[in-house]
């Protein structure tokens, strides 16, 4: 029985999302036989590192529904992850685990009575989270100029008019989907507008680790009461698919982290425990994590720095990248081209794009930006992870990774590369 009339509202109209729909409609047309470039979903190409699996193998056994807040030792082990890696004092008692950060995002919105502040572009999930939650959202403006990050003047002034109405804003840095992140002297501007407007401020630092220079800062170090850390296992770690994601609480929103406890103990109860037993060894780290970090890093730089410079000396604009796996690019100066072609928005550049030459990415659009403007975000992991690993493990010790690299290991992200330069200047 189908009958779309009883869908609740804030549901009615909502398509999949984006990043998970891009997925199954390449593995479609894998599946029928074409070449596809997976430009789309943005997942890590890096196998776990095989300490955590073993971690994981040794802990099959474990079968106990866990506490609602996650085990106990794990939550200790996160908070000498945070204070080891971004130099943020916690305790296990200010740690929620649950199943992948975006549950604690959507659970967060829901039980906090407030209004959504993200700037666009922004990741795909945070806006149709709110509408299920029925929370208003308001997309901050950023400039390109400035990479399209969020300024502390745009967001003071979205604040300055209704200086006491609840709002969460979210920060993610190193962004999905532009790579870019933030000097800490922006980081301390955005902090003092948010401790101004006492805003809930959630800094989603899922792809801290991967900043290629290995010096992320959490603005948690200066708006420390009103900061929520989002995290988790699945970019640095390359562990998406187990789905384990964890908040860090300061201890004046004690109270938000009891009700989004009351909301999971209702909903998926406790994260799995297998998962829950091999992420402490994820969080202790070790000599293994400094290698694995290294590597992955280093190999993201690579590419990412190469594929920002093939687009943009074709005059397809896209800032360097910093961290993540992740490029926005604009294709705005083929504007004219393109429309001759009956491209007119970024959905029609992506549809095209996939239909002529097989390259999937994503578009603009289904980041918050204008379907107008010709922007799409490229996520450069279509490559063997582990083969990538083997090599810059065995071949080079301190330096930079070079071309020969990427035309040994990346050679579907360099043949996508040129294909989506190709195609936009024959256009
Ligand atoms: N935030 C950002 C910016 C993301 O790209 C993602 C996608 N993995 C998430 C949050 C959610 O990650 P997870 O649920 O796997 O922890
Ligand atoms: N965050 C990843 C992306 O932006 C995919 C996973 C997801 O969206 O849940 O592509």
């Amino acid at each position: 029985m189908s009958n779309h009339i009883n869908l609740n509202l804030n549901v009615r109209g909502l398509s999949p999302s984006a990043t998970l729909a891009i997925n199954e409609q390449c593995n479609r047309l894998i599946k029928q036989g074409k070449k596809i470039y997976k430009l789309g979903l943005g997942q890590s190409p890096f196998p776990v590192p095989d300490e955590v699996v073993e971690s994981l193998r040794r802990n099959a056994h474990q079968k106990d529904y866990l506490p609602v807040r996650g085990l106990s030792i794990l939550r200790e082990a996160i908070a000498g992850f945070n204070k080891r890696m971004l130099k943020v004092d916690s305790s296990a008692d200010d740690i929620l685990i649950g199943p992948g950060s975006k549950e604690l995002i959507f659970i967060l919105q829901l039980v906090y009575y407030g209004d959504l502040i993200i700037p666009t572009p922004s990741w795909v999930s945070y806006a149709p989270q709110a509408r299920i939650a029925e929370r208003h959202v308001y997309w901050v403006p950023t400039d390109k100029s400035n990479n399209w990050r969020l300024s502390p003047e745009k967001l003071e002034s979205l604040c300055k008019d209704d200086p006491d109405r609840p709002r969460i804003v979210i920060l993610n840095y190193p962004s999905n989907p532009t790579g870019c992140t933030y000097p800490v002297e922006r980081l301390k501007l955005l902090a003092e507008v948010a401790r101004k407007y006492r805003v809930i401020l959630v800094s989603d630092e899922i792809y801290g680790l991967t900043q290629f220079d290995g010096n992320h800062q959490s603005i948690a170090r200066y708006y420390p009461e009103g900061t929520i850390i989002s995290s988790g296992l699945s970019k640095w770690c390359g562990a998406g698919g187990w789905r384990l994601g964890t908040f860090t609480f300061p201890k004046d929103l004690k109270w938000l982290l009891d009700a989004m406890a009351v909301v999971a103990s209702e909903t998926f109860t406790a994260t799995s425990a297998p998962i829950q037993y091999a992420a402490v060894t994820a969080f202790e780290g070790d000599g293994w994590m400094d290698d694995y970090l290294f590597h992955t890093r280093r190999i993201l730089k690579q590419i990412g720095y190469w594929f920002a410079e093939r687009l943009n000396s074709c005059n397809i604009w896209a800032p360097q990248p910093q961290g993540a796996f992740y490029l926005f690019a604009d294709f705005g100066s083929y504007r004219e081209k393109l429309s001759r072609k009956g491209i007119h928005t970024s959905n029609d550049l992506c549809n095209a794009l996939l239909a002529e030459t097989g390259v999937a990415i994503l578009s603009g659009s289904d980041f918050g930006r204008n379907p107008e403007e010709l922007t799409a975000r490229i996520a450069y992991v279509n490559f063997d992870g582990e083969n990538a690993l083997n090599f810059s493990r065995k071949k080079y010790s301190g330096s930079d990774l070079d071309k020969a690299f990427l035309d040994t290991c990346c050679t579907d992200i360099v043949e996508a590369a040129n294909k989506i330069t190709d195609w936009t200047a024959n256009s």
